[in-house]
């Protein structure tokens, strides 16, 4: 039976990524024989543009039957002065993520030997660098009610959000970091603010408490804090590390840039039965959106952990790993990695040169 697969391009820099990840997909579907049939829709400011609303019915319903969903980026500064924060395009992301309870987010940071220069840090402090983040994504002070602003005595204004987890939400997310960990080099750090917070000292019972199912993995803890120090100071010391969803947010994006460019990081978003949505982690990019100036790489390597994670086809996401490991041997970049000695191509080229590298 075919496997269905659900592209939704979105906004800014959207598009043009997808497109080549997609030419990517299509060529190792035929290549291995994958059985992958593909239906496309719209979601963000596109959808806003289209329907009026940032998710509409028949994009969730799409999102529902497919066995993967592969995504661009959503967000521009076109939607961001809509006062109603139902209509901006963020919601039509976090939509799909709490309809479909994609609680857990798998964030790889992976410097590629090739781009050791492209990182701001020092080439002996990143060089090899491979970390797994595991952020909780439908839960946290992101979702938490009560929320808004409201007027309180003497007509001052105030924000409030609620920062809650129950046991259920940590044990679940816990079990996907563990899992992860013992599949890799058996190194948990939870990180949390349980000095605090109590909500995070409830997270730190929990994760010792599943940790006992998991005695061949080595679990630690650190503070929030720390954490964001450490990444930057000695980031080669994590494995994989543990969070909510605010603070894996924030801690993603450090990581991210520890590996030089956003452009090149992958990202899994996955519900209790492996059902995954894949995009890079950086944004739509308005800046050089529609100049074929972005960095495909990311969304092409989403597509690949797609079809490791929720399409059974590891087998394929080794060989779409390894061309573009190739196409950065060749000395190709796009603008966001390139460096004096190396040949500035543009989206197209770089998908262009991965396609070749599969074919090859
Ligand atoms: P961004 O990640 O879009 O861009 C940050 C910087 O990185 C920009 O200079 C951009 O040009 C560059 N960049 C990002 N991706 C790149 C790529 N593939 N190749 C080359 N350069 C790349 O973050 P931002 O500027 O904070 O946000 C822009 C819009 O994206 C906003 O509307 C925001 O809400 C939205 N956003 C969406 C997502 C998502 O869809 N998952 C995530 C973050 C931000």
């Amino acid at each position: 039976m075919s496997k269905q697969v659900l592209i939704l391009p979105g906004d800014g820099i959207g598009p043009e990524i997808v497109r080549e990840a997609k030419r990517v997909l299509d060529l190792v579907n035929q290549q291995d024989d994958l059985g992958l049939s593909f239906a496309e829709a719209h979601v963000g400011g596109a959808a806003i543009d289209a329907t009026g609303v940032p998710l509409p019915d028949a994009t969730l319903t799409a999102a529902k039957a497919a066995d993967a969903i592969l995504l661009g980026a959503v967000g521009g500064p076109q939607w961001d002065t809509n006062p109603d924060f139902q209509i901006r395009p963020e919601k039509g992301l976090l939509g799909i993520r709490s309809n479909l309870g994609l609680f857990g987010n798998l964030r790889p940071a992976i410097l590629y030997p090739q781009l050791a220069d492209a990182s701001t840090l020092k080439p002996e402090i990143v060089s090899g660098l491979d970390i797994l983040i595991v952020r909780e994504l439908t839960g946290g002070i992101y979702f938490g009610q009560p929320r808004g602003i409201r007027e309180k005595e003497g007509g001052i204004r105030e924000g409030f959000n609620t920062y809650v987890y129950d046991e259920n939400e940590i044990r679940r997310i816990a079990k996907v970091a563990f899992e992860a960990a013992r599949a890799r080099n058996k190194r948990l750090c939870s990180v949390d603010k349980a000095n605090v917070l109590e909500v995070t000292i409830l997270w730190r019972e929990i994760m010792e408490e599943v940790g006992k199912e998991y005695p061949d993995v080595e679990l630690s803890h650190m503070y929030v804090d720390n954490a964001a120090m450490q990444l930057v100071r000695a980031p080669k010391q994590f494995d994989v590390m543990v969070t909510g969803n605010m603070f894996g947010d924030i801690l993603s994006d450090a990581a991210a840039m520890l590996t030089g460019s956003i452009g090149m990081l992958p990202s899994a978003s996955l519900d209790v039965n492996g059902k995954g949505m894949y995009e890079p982690c950086h944004g739509s990019a308005p800046d050089i959106a529609g100049q074929n100036l972005a960095n495909p790489l990311a969304t092409i390597l989403s597509a690949s952990m797609m079809l490791r994670y929720s399409l059974d086809a590891g087998d394929t996401a080794d060989r779409i790993e390894a061309a573009v490991s190739k196409v950065l041997d060749q000395g190709l970049r796009t603008a966001d990695i390139w460096s004096e000695g190396t040949e500035k191509v543009s989206t197209s080229q770089m998908g262009d040169a991965v396609v070749a590298a599969l074919s090859a």
